[in-house]
């Protein structure tokens, strides 16, 4: 790979060599994939991105970790709406709001973009079986990727997880353990048979190429606001690896010079499960883990394997830390999905949740431009969507009782 110099442990500076199986430094540090930005520079501008066809995450290949003549693998990621939401700007007292919905990728999550580089590096590296521990969408679109690509899957998530995903998984084809106990106990389960059986390693904090994936997130988003960077991202916040994946992007951007300066990021935790906040919010890597206490499953982390790079991406970004409370979410998820048409799960709407808060404290500048990641489709969560709705109304077919059920609810139909 001639665009990428080494891996870099971020916490003690020990650099690797970039092999497509590498894991975390021998500290237990995370490693971050370290850029020639002056080589890239001369291979990757505007003109090289207009003239390219490609609409999938891989029209970025000059900026991600991947042999010159590696086929990229699994489904087709990327390229996900980036609506303006003039409606909700207006409401939330702000210049411009996007909401970028990444809830439309193949497995409907964000964690396509990560699974897709997964199993491209899990074939460049000769392996044919790859496994993970997920809240879930990490599961399900790996499943989904690997299925595509012809690997097999062992993949590990909490017995909590909405039978959405597992329904996913088990289509997928994946060999599935509902593990009977945390996330974090999850993790330790997958760890465990990852070592004993030599599995590619997909979890996002031990795998130092998913956040490259992730970042094309905000690739897309420089490109399609044709490189206008906006001040604030928002984006919701578990393990870490996507806020994390976010910034990478926009530290790419900025070093090969598409953008003059990088937005600051709003990092949205559940009050009931916030420990990256905590620990940013008194600008250390020094965090606590804490219970999982809130119902979206994707963010309930409390021991977060990716908190040191996003503790570094929130504060690199000089960003902004925001917990709200499972209610909050639910009114995210019903606002956007009335006031956009966006109808993202639980986790998916945090993010929006988290900036409505921003902005009704008076917090962000009324001539900002702020982006909104959805990073998961409400489909997925069908359960708590129900819980989170009034019921429609039911009538024979009978016009007269149609009419009576309107008018009891108050409704004037017009
Ligand atoms: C995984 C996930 C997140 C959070 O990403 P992390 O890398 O765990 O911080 C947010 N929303 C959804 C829908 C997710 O699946
Ligand atoms: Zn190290």
């Amino acid at each position: 790979m001639k665009n990428v110099k080494h891996l870099k442990c971020v916490r003690c500076g020990s650099t690797y060599k970039a092999t497509a199986d590498a894991t975390t430094c021998e500290c237990g540090g995370i490693l971050d994939v370290v850029y020639d930005y002056d080589y890239i520079k001369t291979i990757f501008n505007k003109d090289v991105l207009k003239s390219r066809d490609d609409q999938t995450m891989w029209r970025y290949r000059e900026l991600l970790p991947i042999e010159e003549d590696t086929a990229p693998q699994g489904l087709r990621v990327g390229n996900s709406p980036l609506y303006n939401a003039d409606k909700v700007a207006r409401i939330l007292g702000i210049k411009k709001l996007y909401i970028k919905d990444d809830g439309v990728n193949p497995t409907s999550s964000l964690k396509d973009r990560a699974s897709a580089m997964a199993v491209t590096k899990a074939i460049e590296a000769g392996y044919s079986t790859i496994a993970c521990s997920s809240t879930g969408n990490a599961a399900s679109s790996l499943a989904g990727n690997a299925a595509a690509a012809n690997l097999k899957t062992y993949i590990f998530v909490p017995e909590r997880a909405p039978k959405g995903k597992i329904a996913q998984l088990m289509m997928f084809g994946a060999n599935l353990t509902a593990v009977k106990g945390s996330y974090e106990e999850t993790f330790e389960l997958s760890k465990k048979a990852i070592e004993k059986y030599g599995w590619y390693n997909r979890n996002a904090a031990i795998n130092p190429y998913l956040s490259e994936g992730k970042k094309t997130v905000s690739l897309e988003i420089i490109e399609q606001l044709e490189f206008n960077a906006p001040e604030y991202i928002a984006v919701s916040v578990g393990d870490g690896c996507t806020i994390a994946g976010v910034y990478k992007g926009l530290y790419d951007m900025y070093n090969v010079g598409l953008i003059k300066k990088i937005p600051r990021l709003i990092s949205v935790q559940a009050s009931g499960c916030c420990p990256i906040n905590v620990a940013a919010k008194n600008k250390t890597n020094d965090w606590t883990p804490q219970e999982e206490n809130t119902y979206a499953d994707s963010i309930a982390v409390g021991v977060p394997r990716n908190a040191h790079k996003a503790i570094n991406a929130i504060l690199d970004s000089n960003g902004i830390t925001v917990n709200v409370t499972d209610d909050e979410i639910r009114e995210a998820q019903r606002f956007l999905a009335k006031e956009c048409g966006v109808f993202g799960e639980p986790a998916g709407v945090t993010a929006t949740a988290g900036l409505k808060k921003l902005c009704e404290n008076g917090i962000i500048e009324k001539d900002a431009t702020v982006v909104s990641i959805v990073t998961g489709n409400g489909l997925k969560d069908i359960e708590s969507a129900i819980n989170n709705c009034p019921s429609p109304v039911y009538s024979r077919n009978d016009l007269d009782e149609f009419e009576n059920e309107f008018q009891k609810r108050g409704i004037k139909i017009e």
